[in-house]
């Protein structure tokens, strides 16, 4: 998507051959208008896919998912993260490892709000070794919901996430793809 693509390359910073900063538009302070392009984009490619719910995971998937949520007119389910694994029951959990802070946290969703008759969109804001997006489909899965696809804004294609996770089955619409970044350069596919 050109205006994600232009975005990036005139607000994101490279911190480091891995990560790329848009904490100005994307993860912190957030471009709403721009989300609504980028919920726009994600509704033209998986129009007639049958979503009826967004996953996403706290925190910077909530955002971009509750304004892409509109454009499909279904709700947004979070995956929250959580001290405790399992309230007798009452939540699948998955533990995710994190991309940006090191170490893992457990994330759940409550029973009442994932099942079998959910047809999920995952959102996030970053793909890069996949853990993030791995966890929701391991939620969908204990939930025996089925998959329509997954959003990203950004994919780091250089990272092996995306591979993994199309190699899995599971259609990832990425709405920016870099190919190589360093700081000061990046490199779209
Ligand atoms: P993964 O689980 O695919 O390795 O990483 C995805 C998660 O890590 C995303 O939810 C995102 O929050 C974070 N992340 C990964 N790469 C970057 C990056 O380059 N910049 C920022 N800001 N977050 C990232």
């Amino acid at each position: 998507m050109r205006e994600l693509e232009e975005r990036i390359c005139r607000d994101g910073i490279v911190e480091d051959a891995e990560v790329l900063k848009v904490d100005s538009f994307l993860n912190h302070q957030m471009d709403v208008e721009l989300f609504g392009a980028m919920g726009r984009e994600w509704a033209r490619l998986f129009a007639g896919e049958g979503v009826n719910k967004i996953l996403t995971i706290e925190a910077s998937g909530i955002g971009i998912a509750c304004v892409a949520a509109q454009q499909f007119g279904v709700p947004v389910v979070f995956a929250k993260k959580s001290r405790t694994k399992n309230i007798a029951g009452e939540v699948y959990h998955t533990d995710v490892p994190s991309f940006t802070h090191g170490g893992s946290s457990t994330v759940i969703v409550s029973k009442r709000f994932l099942g079998p008759a959910d047809r999920l969109l995952l959102i996030d804001d970053f793909l890069a070794n996949g853990a993030a997006l791995e966890g929701l489909i391991d939620l969908a899965r204990q939930a025996g919901a089925a998959v329509a696809g997954a959003g990203v804004a950004v994919e780091k294609a250089f990272q092996p996430g995306g591979a993994r996770i199309r190699a899995g089955g599971v259609r990832v619409e990425a709405l920016a793809r870099i190919k190589s970044m360093s700081p000061g350069r990046i490199e779209f596919c």
